[in-house]
């Protein structure tokens, strides 16, 4: 017999002449187990895939309730999420019709279904959940939603996430393969949550949270070939804490850290989704702007560091303001530049602001090296004392 396909199957005169023989022996019933099969092994490497392309949390936790609702249709999907690298509390979000809804439950750990489902890694209808667990307040907590499912995404640092799928729209209960669907579904959903988590530790900063030095130098070499392509200028702004071993010394070193992840918040919130805001090591920052020329730079920058100024740390005892010093440089495509030399004017700018008094921007120009010089002379002349601004000069400059 040579048939690629099951019509060629089916339409073969041999197959047709023997076909009494072959249902008899139930090959058709084996056929349409098999495909039955297929379509199944189909519907997991899409969903599996469609997950796998998803680099965010948000993304992954979209990807998985689309690929749930298209093959279930339930009444709602509420994802658990525990909190991951640089978040304190859990994530919730609910689900309805393939978009996200307002639906709250009162939970705020996921910890206490740890060890039930480190046992049970598998799907678990909600009345089962309620009769096998030993802590009934912990899954009481979901009565005011009542899903069917429970469904815990276990990765190998434990339980990361639970699924809670209410019951279809259109009635019937989940059977078996939708169950065994679920949960091979669950462990690409755990791999991919791993995988981000391991590409968010090779980039990120542990304490701040913020892009790591490796990063940041990979998107500044990026953004040289970038504006070489576009043609518009690119900015970066390096800032270093002020007289920070001081504060260290006066605070202590775990009220010195809380500044620092205050001046990542900041530095998080204040800027673009396209900038790049990184802890190049120690006490000392970066920002690197996309498409920004030197003036919005520089306004960018001052925005910074007043808002620096003014944050409120809550610490006992009651801390006093920190101020940072900012050094700004503009490149474009004419600049011919490579990393090394734009970080190097960034910090040439940024030495000219501490030595103006610092809590200043100093945006790099062709005048700086002149003013640089300066400062050194007058430096060794007046045997370390350095002269600073006075109070009234504005605190940003750009030379
Ligand atoms: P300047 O205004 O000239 O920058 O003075 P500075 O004291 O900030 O500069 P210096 O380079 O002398 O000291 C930097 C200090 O930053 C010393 C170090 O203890 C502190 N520092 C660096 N990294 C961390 C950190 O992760 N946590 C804390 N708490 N302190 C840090
Ligand atoms: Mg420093
Ligand atoms: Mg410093």
């Amino acid at each position: 017999m040579n048939a690629d396909t099951e019509d060629d199957f089916l339409s073969n005169p041999k197959v047709l002449e023997q076909y009494g023989l072959l249902r008899e022996i139930g090959i058709f019933r084996y056929i349409d187990s098999l495909n039955n099969e297929i379509r199944g092994y189909k519907n997991i490497l899409n969903s599996a895939s469609d997950i796998f392309n998803r680099t965010t949390i948000d993304d992954i936790m979209d990807a998985t309730v689309w690929q749930i609702s298209d093959h279930f249709l339930p009444s709602f999907i509420f994802f658990i999420l525990k909190p991951l690298q640089n978040k304190e509390t859990i994530t919730t979000k609910g689900y309805k019709n393939y978009k996200m809804i307002d639906l709250s439950l009162d939970i705020e750990s996921i910890a206490p279904f740890e060890t039930f489902f480190q046992e049970y890694k598998k799907p678990i209808s909600y009345d089962l959940l309620l009769e096998r667990m030993e802590d009934k307040a912990a899954v009481r907590v979901m009565d005011d939603l009542h899903p069917e499912l429970v469904v815990p995404i276990i990765g190998p640092s434990g339980l990361y996430s639970l699924i809670l799928i209410g019951s279809k729209i259109l009635g019937d209960k989940y059977n078996t393969q939708e169950l065994n669907y679920l949960t091979q579904l669950m462990s690409f959903v755990a791999q991919a949550i791993q995988n981000h988590l391991h590409y968010e530790y090779s980039v990120r900063d542990v304490k701040t949270g913020l892009f790591n030095h490796g990063f940041f130098m990979s998107r500044l070499n990026e953004e040289l070939a970038r504006i070489k392509r576009f043609k518009k200028p690119a900015s970066l702004m390096v800032l270093d804490v002020d007289k920070f071993k001081n504060f260290n010394d006066n605070y202590g070193h775990l009220a010195g850290d809380k500044v620092l992840e205050a001046i990542a918040l900041t530095l998080k919130t204040c800027v673009r989704t396209e900038d790049i805001p990184s802890r190049f090591g120690g006490e000392e920052f970066t920002v690197l702007l996309p498409d920004t020329d030197k003036d919005t730079a520089w306004l960018v920058a001052e925005r910074l560091r007043t808002q620096i100024a003014e944050m409120t740390i809550s610490w006992s005892p009651p801390l006093p303001t920190v101020t940072v010093s900012i050094g700004v440089v503009t490149f474009n495509e004419n600049d011919r530049s490579f990393p090394d030399e734009i970080i190097k004017r960034a910090d040439e700018a940024l030495y000219l602001s501490k030595e103006r008094g610092r809590n200043r921007c100093t945006v790099w120009g062709t005048g700086l090296l002149f003013r640089l010089e300066q400062t050194k002379g007058r430096q060794e002349k007046s045997t370390g004392a350095l002269q600073t601004a006075s109070g009234d000069e504005p605190k940003g400059a750009a030379l």
